[in-house]
């Protein structure tokens, strides 16, 4: 049973809120594990050429505002991920920028989303379960009734993601929630269904793993199909293989996601953090036994606010070495 705002609310004028909730609710907080029927989204860099078709469809499928910046006014140009924007393609460029997917004088494309964490920090530090974790497909949805507005998700995200909208009257957390009221109608991500070249694709998170392997197996330069949308579409398009890095970012960090990646950069060009393999959560949990079980939720925030302070310092001396611009700069 979810606890909603009026109830958290009552505890919360008790002055114990964090430290007295119902064992049903610290329940729902416990390390997870993929679900067997997860479902996820393979965003492969190499195949992405920055018609930013996703975006639109993510803003028209999720009811979401156009962000006019300056004197363009013509144009939906968001910065970043935003009250307003739960999905953006951004871009990496450096040095003469001619090449695609090279380090060196090259650029590349990432996109940006909730990465729907494994085990997510966002729901266990969420102290009213307005986050959760669909026992069955593993997608973190959002519940703006029970949602009192703290904010501990955003602090707990290590990936920055959760955002708020501060000019709302009744303002609500915004982030991806993998389109699942497409999907209940049978449907898939409206990023992925518009995706021309495939490097949105949807499916479940099993068989995308398979296929980042067979992808890692393939010979640079050689030919091979890619399918398109989603891994079981039957749709594919042919490409030269390239040269990928030999990691899938999201397969272990942090426990793993069910939105990976796929780059022939490296990841932490794209400022993308690095992680070890244990999530927050669980870490969090191991020394909650040794204190008492309510300190799970502060200990999530802790370590995200460790981790935002560490992260600040990284991207200002990563920003010095490269430049990453947002793709909306320089159409
Ligand atoms: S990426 Fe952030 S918001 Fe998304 S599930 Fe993970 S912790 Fe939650
Ligand atoms: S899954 Fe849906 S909400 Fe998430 S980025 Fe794609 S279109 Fe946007
Ligand atoms: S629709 Fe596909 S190719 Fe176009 S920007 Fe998005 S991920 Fe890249």
């Amino acid at each position: 049973m979810k606890m909603k705002r009026r109830d958290f609310l009552k505890g919360a004028a008790g002055g114990l809120a964090l430290l007295t909730l119902d064992g049903k609710v610290v329940d729902a907080r416990m390390v997870e594990a993929l679900p067997p029927d997860a479902l996820g989204i393979l965003y492969d860099s190499t195949l992405c050429v920055g018609c930013n078709a996703c975006m639109s469809a993510c803003k028209e499928a999720n009811n979401k505002k156009p962000e006019m910046h300056g004197d363009q006014q013509l144009w939906d140009k968001p910065q970043d991920l935003s009250a307003s924007t739960l999905n953006i393609i951004k871009r990496y460029s450096s040095g003469t920028g001619e090449h695609k997917d090279q380090e060196e004088d090259g650029y590349a494309f990432i996109k940006r989303q909730c990465l729907h964490c494994v085990d997510p920090s966002c729901v266990t530090a969420c102290p009213v379960s307005a986050l959760a974790k669909d026992k069955e497909t593993g997608i973190v949805t959002y519940d703006k009734d029970a949602c009192i507005g703290c904010r501990y998700c955003q602090v707990a995200c290590p990936y920055n993601i959760p955002k708020f909208e501060w000019d709302d009257f009744y303002p609500e957390i915004v982030k991806c929630q993998l389109c699942s009221h497409l999907i209940a109608q049978g449907g898939i991500s409206a990023c992925c269904s518009v995706c021309p070249t495939g490097a949105s694709l949807f499916g479940p998170v099993a068989k995308l793993r398979e296929e980042t392997r067979r992808r890692l197996q393939m010979k640079p330069g050689k030919r091979y199909k890619f399918p398109v949308s989603s891994i079981d579409s039957g749709k594919w398009h042919e490409f030269e293989a390239p040269k990928y890095e030999r990691h899938v970012y999201g397969q272990d960090e942090l426990g793993g996601t069910q939105v990976m990646y796929m780059s022939a950069v490296p990841f932490e060009k794209f400022g993308l953090p690095s992680f070890p393999k244990e999530s927050f959560v669980s870490m969090a949990s191991g020394i909650q036994y040794a204190i008492y079980k309510g300190m799970v939720y502060p200990l999530v925030v802790l370590a995200g606010l460790i981790f935002m302070a560490k992260k600040n310092k990284n991207s200002e001396e990563a920003e010095q070495s490269a430049s990453t611009h947002d793709q909306g700069e320089d159409a």
